[in-house]
């Protein structure tokens, strides 16, 4: 099921005295998500992804657009009536039901002509459980559990009716970080294997870039830049989505274009056919290459080996970002000696970027 918002819009007026500004919490979102896809709503803490979410779902209604559910308008249906499964932070299961009944719950509370028989509603449990892998904890109340095992039971309990859209609110976040690690594949297994449209919110890039087949990035309610995780890694279209993405982040500093060259400091890194101005130079952390008559600089603060590649720390007069590494296969990685590190710069991984707008310069 495609989902289509037209200018979603939602404000909240301010609840603090000191700011009275009402809260636009999603700023005239306009996008398309397509069929059968699982996407990833990605942004810090407050930038409207749960919001957006609520949205989709019919928990929250708009101050202005509209969403659509293929060519159905659903921006004024409550959620029960819009076909979408839920799946929060905190698993939000009913401690003194049976795994059983908690998945079964959403068939039982429907108008009794519109519901199947017991023996139907056992079927389609069973069906989900062994989707989920849970099959065999069936009569286990929630406490009985791991939180792995209770958001698996979640998951199936949005899936037993077979919704139109699945939505995930940071599914992850209460689990320790190996269970994170499985729970995130076994979603995009179930995502896959039952074709559902799926909205994925988390906060955490690497999350989303690992599952996504497509992500939306936000900052205060703006959409940034929406494109599959490769792409939108390899062409950031500002500084924050420069930022936002990848680990470690993309080193910063601060350059300037002097006769179709690129300088950081007094250094000419590459040629770049633009008119003269200062720019902002993010370059990712793989995009150094150890070279001995390398243009590039670094005072050399030191060199951390990870086995298969080498992380160089380094310090750079121009630089302008908090982590400032670069990251080398080991076999170069043994070559560095000294207190000074030479790199050339691999030109598909160094974006510029507007000094007032923070626009990619293209
Ligand atoms: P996220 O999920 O990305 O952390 P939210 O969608 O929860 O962000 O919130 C977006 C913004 O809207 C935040 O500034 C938040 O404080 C504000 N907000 C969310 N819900 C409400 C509400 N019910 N009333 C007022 N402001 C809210
Ligand atoms: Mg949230």
């Amino acid at each position: 099921m495609k989902i289509i918002l037209k200018n979603l819009t939602k404000i909240y007026p301010s609840r603090d005295k000191n700011k009275p500004d009402d809260v636009i919490a999603v700023n005239g979102f306009d996008f398309e998500i397509p069929d059968g896809k699982l996407i990833g709503l990605l942004g810090p803490s407050g930038c409207g992804k749960s919001t957006t979410l609520n949205l989709i779902s019919g928990l929250e209604l708009p101050t202005k657009g509209q969403v659509f559910f293929g060519d159905d308008d659903v921006t004024n249906l409550p959620p029960e009536n819009r076909g979408v499964g839920l799946v929060f932070q905190n698993y939000a299961l009913y401690p003194h039901m049976t795994v059983r009944q908690n998945i079964m719950f959403p068939l039982t509370n429907v108008k009794k002509k519109e519901r199947l028989s017991r023996k139907e509603m056992e079927e389609k449990v069973l069906e989900v459980a062994k989707l989920v892998q849970i099959e065999k904890l069936l009569d286990r109340k929630p406490s009985e559990m791991s939180g792995g095992q209770q958001q698996r039971v979640a998951i199936a309990r949005a899936l037993v009716k077979m919704p139109r859209v699945l939505l995930l609110d940071e599914p992850l976040s209460n689990l320790d970080a190996r269970l994170r690690l499985q729970t995130r594949e076994e979603i995009k297994r179930i995502q896959k294997k039952t074709g559902i449209t799926t909205v994925f919110v988390t906060h955490d890039q690497e999350e989303a870039m690992s599952i996504s087949d497509m992500i939306v990035v936000m900052k205060d309610g703006v959409l940034q830049q929406i494109g599959r995780p490769q792409d939108v890694y390899d062409a950031p279209a500002n500084l924050f989505v420069a930022k936002f993405l990848g680990n470690p982040p993309i080193s910063l500093f601060k350059g300037e274009i002097k006769n179709n060259l690129l300088y950081i400091g007094d250094s000419a890194i590459m040629e770049k056919k633009l008119s003269d101005r200062e720019v902002y130079v993010g370059i990712r952390p793989e995009g150094f290459e150890y070279d001995e008559n390398g243009p590039l600089v670094f005072d050399l603060e030191r060199v951390e080996v990870m086995g298969r590649d080498t992380s160089v720390v380094y310090d750079h007069a121009c630089s302008i970002s908090d982590n400032k590494r670069a990251i080398i296969p080991s076999e170069t990685g043994k070559l560095i000696c000294g207190d000074k590190v030479r790199f050339s710069i691999k030109e598909s991984k160094c974006h510029l970027f507007d000094i007032e707008s923070e626009e990619l310069i293209k």
